[in-house]
């Protein structure tokens, strides 16, 4: 196989903020398998949160290149494993890979991926609409913008919880998941942060604690009406035993798993330790979202709107509308590069 990557600016439609800062726009990279005519393609929405730069992404795709030019594409279970080792981290990059390997794999045997899993796409649960932290004048745009989907995802964990939250009340009744992103440092302040977020209608909320607190997560989740999610707590599958004693489900996204064949193992793990599966997202463009809308149908809850954020998306494929993302019909990721 023929490794190709190419760098790409995704612009951003508002200025996205959370708890650990700001920015209007991505770079990120993107490759191209080839290999008899076949062209895979994948997407590494790095995260400066996980290790992860433009310069980091790019040294890891240099390092998997020999390999793959040696590789068969079918046999991309051992492929995975390979690329795996090749470094500990680096998953965004690993998630671009493994994409690509999945995108040709499906295209070459003329099935979507969803079919390699044995799925049917029918069966996938609505998507919330993630709102970040925002003035209340912008906030209450976002939820005008977004009226026709069923579930919102605010975030939360700065000094604004409590106006982000009376803001958003004041503009709608429907269900909101909460997404703390480890802003609240202190277990007590976290549960009556908790209990009060239960008296307005708040389904769960995700990462309420820095990551790595497992006891103090132990101790909230005892005394929390709410379901706890973990996301920066949990990466690959390695993690996840660890986690069940002190959350109730796990938010995997392909970027932080290291792609869609480890983001399937996770969710047989996390099922056998009675966890429920969120699958979310990073910003990402319609190739990183048609990729996790292939695995939606195993899923609890769906956070797949990354791409909405996105001004000048580079693909066509899946995109959330009213709450409803499918995977595309089209063999591989079914996903249409529009460069
Ligand atoms: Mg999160």
């Amino acid at each position: 196989m023929q490794l190709h990557i190419e760098q790409k600016r995704l612009e951003l439609k508002h200025v996205w903020r959370i708890a650990r800062g700001a920015t209007d726009h991505k770079e990120y990279w993107f490759v191209r398998l080839e290999h008899e005519g076949i062209t895979g393609y994948g997407e590494a929405a790095h995260n400066e949160r996980y290790g992860e730069t433009p310069d980091s992404i790019r040294a890891f795709l240099e390092q998997a290149r020999p390999l793959l030019q040696e590789a068969d594409p079918l046999h991309f279970l051992p492929l995975k494993e390979a690329i795996h080792s090749l470094a500990p981290g680096q998953d965004a990059a690993k998630a671009a890979l493994d994409l690509a390997l999945m995108d040709w794999v499906g295209k070459k045997l003329g099935v979507p991926v969803y079919t390699l899993f044995g799925l049917a796409p029918k069966t996938c649960p609505s998507s919330s609409y993630s709102i970040g932290i925002d003035e209340a004048e912008v906030l209450r745009e976002k939820v005008r913008e977004a009226q026709d989907f069923p579930v919102f995802k605010i975030k939360l964990g700065g000094d604004r919880d409590e106006e982000t939250m009376r803001t958003l009340r004041e503009v709608t009744q429907k269900t909101v998941r909460v997404d703390a992103n480890e802003g609240w440092t202190d277990r007590q302040l976290a549960l009556e942060k908790i209990e009060w977020l239960a008296t307005l209608g708040v389904e769960f909320v995700e990462q309420p604690m820095p990551a790595g607190r497992l006891d103090d997560l132990a101790w909230l989740r005892e005394r929390s009406p709410l379901p706890l999610v973990a996301d920066e707590d949990v990466k690959t599958a390695a993690d996840i035993p660890a986690l069940s004693r002190a959350y109730d489900g796990i938010n995997i996204k392909l970027m932080k798993s290291g792609g869609l064949q480890e983001a399937a193992r996770m969710i047989t793990l996390a099922r056998t330790l009675g966890l429920k599966i969120m699958l979310g997202c990073m910003v990402e463009s319609s190739l990183g979202i048609s990729a996790a809308a292939q695995l939606a149908p195993l899923t609890d809850w769906i956070d797949l709107d990354g791409n909405l954020l996105v001004r000048n998306d580079p693909f066509d494929g899946a995109r959330a509308r009213a709450g409803v993302i499918m995977p595309p019909p089209g063999a591989g990721l079914g996903a249409t590069p529009r460069f």
